[in-house]
């Protein structure tokens, strides 16, 4: 599991800047946006540093497969109990400002498009 030393996300896996946390296990942690764009917005990261799905590898992505499985009951638990929406923001013309690969979990309202 490797983290980077410069990474915002890193930082806040290994509890060295704060984050309001919801969730977490030995391979994610799921924490509240800092500027939420919805109702509900949580980001769910995984415990080892990459940007890019592409650059994931198997690690990665056993990783992925492992939050998309804990999302739908994180979600809910969380107030998004009429759906919601995920979004994962891959480089610069998707507006990525965060270089360590996140899902953002949308929900608690109706959600313009
Ligand atoms: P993206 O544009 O997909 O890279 O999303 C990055 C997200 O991280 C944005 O929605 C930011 O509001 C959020 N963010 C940045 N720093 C923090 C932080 N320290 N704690 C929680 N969320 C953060
Ligand atoms: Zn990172």
């Amino acid at each position: 599991m490797t983290l980077n030393d410069n990474c915002i996300f890193c930082k806040i896996i290994k509890g060295e800047i704060p984050s309001q946390k919801v969730y977490e296990d030995d391979f994610m942690l799921v924490f509240k946006d800092i500027e939420p764009k919805a109702k509900v917005h949580l980001l769910a990261v995984p415990k080892m540093h990459f940007k890019l799905i592409s650059e994931a590898g198997e690690e990665g992505l056993e990783a992925i497969s492992h939050m998309l499985s804990v999302i739908p009951e994180v979600a809910a638990k969380n107030g998004c109990t009429n759906g919601y929406r995920l979004v994962i923001n891959q480089g610069d013309d998707a507006g990525q400002t965060v270089f360590h690969l996140h899902i953002h979990i949308l929900g608690g309202e109706e959600l313009p498009w």
